[in-house]
C-alpha cells in the first residue's frame, strides 16, 4: 500500500490571519465546504481563544463539518485556551486540538522568559490536558526551524510521551532551506526514541519562496503531514501552497511514492473561490492555478504539443479543473447546453441556482457578443458566494467630463429589517466618477471608510470584456475587501465598494 500524506489545510486560520483577509463566518463556511468537497484531511478552522468570532466561526465549521473531515482548533500553552477550543469542538466525531509553544532561544529570551526546562513543562501538561479532553491531539514547538537540534528533540520527545499523536515542526519565520530542512527531519527520526508513535508533519513559510519546497523535503525525510493553504495565504509571504504541494506529489510520485486525498480537479475551483473571498488576486504565472500556468505561445512548444501534449507538459489541464479562455455560449445557446457547460466546468448546481445564473448569463449575453468561460465562472460566483448584504444598490446616475465635478446620486435600499425594506437617495461630488458614487454610499450609510486598494481587470478577452472591480477599505481598525463584476466598471467598482461597507458594518456594534 502506498504511503499518504495528511494534507492540513490553515486557510482559514493563518492564511485570515494575513493582512486584509479576514472572512465572515458566511465566507469561512463556504471556503470549509469546498474544503471538504477538495478532500483534505484537516481542516484548520481558527484560533477560539483570538475572539468570540473566531470561536463562533470554529463552531459553526466543526457542527458542519466535523463528522466528514477532522476539524482542529489552535491553543497556546494555557489552559483556557484548551478549554476553548475543547468546548468549539464539542459533540463532533473528528476532533483535532493543536496545541503550541515556541522553543527556539530568541522565543525563549525575549517572547516568553521561559528557561528550557519550563518549557518541557509546559508542553507536557498541557498536550495532557489536551488529551484529556480528545484524542487526536497535536502539538508544535512554534520556530522548531531556529531551535537547537537537541533541545527539540527533548521537547518533541517529551510531547509523544505525554500523548501527542502528531508533530508538528513549524518553519514559522521561513527560515529554513530545503536541505537543512530534510536533516532537521531526519535527525528528528533518528534521535527520538517514541517518533514512531506520531506523525510527523511540517509547517512552512514562504519568506524566501523556499515553502513548498521544505515541505517536500521533509515528506521526503518522512514527514506525512503537510501543513499549506490555498492560494498559499498566509502572514507575511504566505504559507506552502497546497496546489503545488498536491501536484508536486501527484506528478512527482515515481520519485516521492506518496499519495494525498486530494480530489485534484477541484484545485482551480477552490482556487477561485479563496480569492474571490479574500480579495487576493492569483498572479498569472503561479504554478497550477495561475492564468498562464497552461498556456503555450511559443511556435515550437505548440508544434511539439500538436505532435505530443507530453512534450511540453508534465500535467494535464483537467487534473486540475483548470478554465481556459475558450469562446463557448453566445445569445442563442440554450439553457441545456447551458447547464452542460456549467456542469464541464466542475460546479454542481441546484435548479434554483442554476436558474438564476442562466438568467444573469442572458443578460450577460444580450451586453455582449461572446460569452467565455471566466464569464460563467464570474456569474456562477455572483450567485454562490455568500456575503453579508444588509444594504442593496437599487440605482446610481453619474455626471462626469472635463471641466465639471464629478457628481453622483445614489439609491441604496436598507434590507436590516428585510419585511419592510426601506430606500434611501443621497448624491455626493468627488474626484472622479468612481470616488464620487461611494461616497453617495457612505453618506447613506453613514460611515466613512478608508480605500486602501482598488483594482480593476477584464475578466475575459475581447474589448466588450466583463469587468471586475476588487476594493480594500479600511474600517474601525480592520480591512475588508468587496469584489464584483459588470460590464459597467464603475457599477462594478460600486458594487465591490458596497460589498466591503456591507461587510464592514456587519461586523462594527451598533453604538
Ligand atoms: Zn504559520
Amino acid at each position: 500500500m502506498t504511503d499518504t500524506v495528511t494534507i492540513f489545510d490553515t486557510t482559514l486560520r493563518d492564511g485570515e490571519q494575513s493582512p486584509g483577509c479576514s472572512m465572515t463566518m458566511p465566507e469561512k463556511l463556504k471556503i470549509a465546504e469546498a474544503l471538504v468537497e477538495l478532500g483534505v484531511d484537516v481542516i484548520e478552522a481558527g484560533f477560539p481563544i483570538a475572539s468570540p468570532g473566531d470561536f463562533e466561526a470554529v463552531r459553526a465549521v466543526a457542527q458542519k463539518f466535523g463528522d466528514r473531515t477532522t476539524i482542529c482548533g489552535l491553543a497556546r500553552c494555557r489552559r483556557e485556551d484548551i478549554e476553548r477550543v475543547a468546548e468549539a469542538l464539542r459533540g463532533i466525531s473528528k476532533p483535532r486540538i493543536h496545541v503550541f509553544l515556541a522553543t527556539s532561544p530568541i522565543h525563549r529570551e525575549f517572547k516568553l522568559k521561559m528557561a528550557e526546562a519550563e518549557i518541557v513543562k509546559s508542553t507536557v501538561e498541557h498536550v495532557q490536558l489536551a488529551r484529556s479532553f480528545c484524542d487526536n491531539v497535536e502539538f508544535s514547538p512554534e520556530d522548531a526551524a531556529r531551535t537547537e537540534l537537541d533541545f527539540l528533540c527533548e521537547v518533541v520527545e517529551k510531547a509523544i510521551s505525554a500523548g501527542a499523536t502528531t508533530v508538528n515542526i513549524p518553519d514559522t519565520v521561513g527560515y529554513a532551506t530545503p536541505n537543512h530542512y530534510f536533516k532537521v527531519i531526519s535527525y528528528l527520526k533518528q534521535q527520538v526514541s517514541n517518533i514512531g508513535q506520531a506523525v510527523i508533519s511540517t509547517h512552512c513559510h514562504n519568506d524566501l519562496g523556499l515553502a513548498v519546497a521544505n515541505s517536500l523535503a521533509a515528506v521526503e525525510a518522512g514527514a506525512r503531514q503537510v501543513e499549506c493553504t490555498i492560494n498559499g495565504l498566509g502572514e507575511r509571504a504566505g504559507n506552502a501552497a497546497l496546489e503545488e504541494i498536491v501536484m508536486a506529489i501527484k506528478t512527482r510520485k515515481d520519485f516521492y511514492g506518496v499519495e494525498t486525498h486530494i480530489n485534484t480537479p477541484r484545485l482551480c475551483g477552490t482556487s477561485r473561490l479563496v480569492s474571490s473571498i479574500t480579495g487576493m488576486l492569483v498572479q498569472r504565472n503561479k504554478a497550477i492555478v495561475g492564468q498562464n500556468a497552461f498556456a503555450h505561445e511559443a511556435g515550437i512548444h505548440q508544434h511539439g504539443m500538436l505532435q505530443n501534449r507530453s512534450t511540453y507538459e508534465i500535467m494535464r489541464s483537467e487534473d486540475v479543473g483548470f478554465v481556459g479562455e475558450n469562446m463557448v455560449l453566445g445569445k442563442h445557446s440554450g439553457r441545456h447546453a447551458f447547464r452542460a457547460r456549467v456542469t464541464e466546468l466542475g460546479y454542481t448546481l441546484d435548479d434554483a441556482k442554476l436558474q438564476k445564473v442562466f438568467d444573469d448569463f442572458i443578460a450577460l449575453a444580450d451586453k455582449k457578443k461572446n460569452v467565455y468561460d471566466a464569464d460563467i465562472v464570474a456569474l456562477i460566483d455572483k450567485q454562490t458566494i455568500v456575503s453579508v448584504e444588509r444594504w442593496k444598490l437599487v440605482q446610481f446616475h453619474i455626471g462626469a467630463g472635463t471641466g465639471t465635478i464629478p457628481t453622483a446620486t445614489v439609491e441604496l435600499r436598507d434590507d436590516a429589517n428585510p419585511e419592510a425594506p426601506v430606500s434611501f437617495r443621497d448624491a455626493a461630488i468627488g474626484d472622479g466618477p468612481v470616488d464620487a458614487v461611494c461616497k453617495a454610499m457612505e453618506r447613506i450609510i453613514g460611515v466613512t471608510a478608508e480605500l486602501k486598494d482598488y483594482q480593476v481587470r477584464a475578466v475575459s478577452g475581447g474589448e466588450d470584456a466583463q469587468g471586475e472591480a476588487s476594493v480594500e477599505i479600511a474600517f474601525a481598525g480592520r480591512r475588508y475587501h468587496g469584489k464584483a463584476v459588470s460590464t459597467d466598471i464603475i457599477e462594478a467598482s460600486a458594487l465591490a465598494y458596497l460589498k466591503a461597507l456591507n461587510k464592514a458594518v456587519s461586523e462594527t456594534p451598533k453604538a
